[in-house]
């Protein structure tokens, strides 16, 4: 018999995510662009990362209990890793979404054995937006605790000792630039930061869609928005803990359309089914490849990350007539039935 191998406990899945040379977007950029699969998760987004850092951290500090409850407020993804990390360690998860998200993140969520409360999108000033929400909520419940993922610092610690140690060892050290939106910015941040402490030299730059009002931020010292995106998951409006001395190079901003270029060809061409949010960022790091061509760097290599699984947009991203009602470019397998 051979020896058994090392028991790995479930969420020892979490993270540890391949990280792969996307073929076009090198080609497009003149340099070598790397995607981060984070799609690969058991949740299939970045946000488990998030999700079981959150939840050790409220362990440690003596705040979640057994058998307790996770409240959180989110678009959909971190309330599938923590109720996938709550089931794994026996706490309940309540999850408070606004309406506006995909159904399949909701049916996900109900699925998993969340418990589900909608409200409407509301601004963030408004006492009804979800994150308020779900704050009252967790303070209203016995044992339950907020996760907060948009200032619990928890969140960016998992890409500062997970994500950027990662693409560091993956890279072998030689990475130039990486850059990927914001939704809490602990993916930016942690990666950012994380990445900084092994080498000062390597870009950091912030991919940001329109609606979110971090590019005028970085750019110009202003907290100001500009027009729309449908991308879920990204886009902020304010600079959160998780935000705060993030180390920030430089700012792009991409339109929905652009990044939808990148979800088509990368599914069309390379067999990668991702959300927005996934296209958005590859948009970005072509971009920022290009800069630092033009800098003169010779063969810079980027990282950028590929946030969470196309299927769960079935019915928005990847349907001819949600696109078309949207104004966005229909894939031209899906125009054909
Ligand atoms: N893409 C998707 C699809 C997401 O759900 C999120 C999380 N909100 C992000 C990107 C951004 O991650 P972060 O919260 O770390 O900024």
């Amino acid at each position: 018999m051979t020896a058994p191998k090392a028991q790995l406990h479930t969420l020892d899945l979490i993270g540890n995510t391949p990280l792969v040379l996307l073929k076009g977007p090198s080609a497009a950029a003149g340099c070598e662009i790397w995607g981060k699969c984070e799609f690969a998760n058991p949740g299939a987004s970045v946000k488990d990362r998030a999700a079981l850092w959150i939840v050790r951290d409220a362990e440690a500090r003596g705040t979640l209990k057994p058998g307790g409850t996770i409240v959180e407020g989110t678009a959909g993804n971190t309330g599938i890793g923590l109720a996938l990390v709550g089931n794994a360690l026996g706490y309940k998860t309540l999850i408070v979404m606004p309406e506006t998200q995909s159904r399949e993140k909701m049916e996900t969520l109900r699925a998993l054995g969340a418990e589900l409360v909608l409200v409407p999108a509301a601004p963030f000033s408004n006492p009804g937006h979800f994150v308020h929400t779900s704050r009252r909520l967790a303070e209203e419940t016995p044992g339950a605790v907020w996760a907060n993922q948009f200032d619990n610092v928890a969140n960016r610690k998992a890409h500062i000792e997970g994500t950027a140690r990662e693409i560091w060892e993956q890279m072998a050290g030689r990475i130039d630039g990486f850059t990927c939106a914001a939704g809490t910015g602990g993916t930016l941040a942690g990666v950012g930061m994380g990445l900084k402490a092994f080498d000062e030299g390597v870009t950091i730059a912030l991919t940001d869609p329109y609606g979110a009002a971090l590019y005028n931020y970085y750019a110009h010292g202003e907290l100001r928005a500009e027009g729309t995106s449908v991308a879920e998951g990204i886009g902020q409006g304010r600079i959160t803990a998780n935000l705060e001395g993030a180390p920030i190079d430089t700012q792009f901003r991409i339109s929905d359309a652009e990044g939808i270029v990148w979800v088509e060809r990368l599914l069309a061409d390379e067999g990668l089914c991702l959300g927005l949010s996934s296209g958005i960022n590859v948009a970005g790091a072509v971009m920022l490849g290009r800069q630092l061509v033009g800098e003169g760097r010779k063969n810079p290599r980027i990282a950028t990350i590929l946030c969470d699984t196309g299927f769960r947009y079935l019915s928005s991203l990847y349907n001819a007539e949600w696109l078309e009602a949207k104004g966005l470019p229909v894939f031209p397998w899906l125009a054909r039935g």
